[in-house]
């Protein structure tokens, strides 16, 4: 349970971060530095408590200069065509010039979101032992149906 209240606290730590660095550039949206300290601290503080943060925050800070993207005042959103005509969405950082492409596919799911990825339901997916017994099972087969084929052409 600590380890619990441990973690609140860290994110409690990042969510005030990622709120103070909207606030700033809402506040004037010239204020890309001192959003950029806010993302850059929350960065820090989530790597070094390894902190998995959402892919929908994620999404929106830049990974190379840490800017907080926000369309039409720190980033811009393009929707493009790429092959096999599958739409994208392009977002691009204004400060560093680095682009995020992201493929705009409904069905596609984000590991988190999909059941394996919660702990709850690794416990009952850790059936491990019985798979491996399975394999083990399988693999004196191949060995005598490859011993037989073997001593076939001597016989
Ligand atoms: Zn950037």
């Amino acid at each position: 349970m600590a380890g619990n209240i441990k973690d609140k606290e860290a994110y409690q730590r990042l969510n005030f971060l990622y709120q103070a660095a909207h606030c700033a550039l809402a506040q004037n949206p010239e204020n890309t530095e001192l959003a950029r300290f806010y993302c850059l601290t929350q960065k820090t503080i989530s790597k070094r408590l390894v902190l998995r943060q959402d892919p929908s925050l994620k999404r929106t800070i830049c990974k190379k200069c840490c800017t907080l993207l926000i369309p039409g005042v720190t980033s811009t959103v393009l929707q493009k065509r790429g092959p096999m005509r599958q739409r994208k969405t392009v977002v691009r950082c204004l400060s560093c010039g680095l682009i995020k492409q992201f493929p705009n596919n409904p069905k596609h799911e984000l590991w988190v979101d999909q059941p394996e990825a919660q702990l709850e339901n690794q416990t009952s997916h850790d059936a491990g032992p019985s798979l491996k017994s399975k394999t083990q099972k399988k693999k004196p087969d191949i060995g005598s149906a490859y011993m037989t084929a073997k001593t076939s052409p001597t016989v």
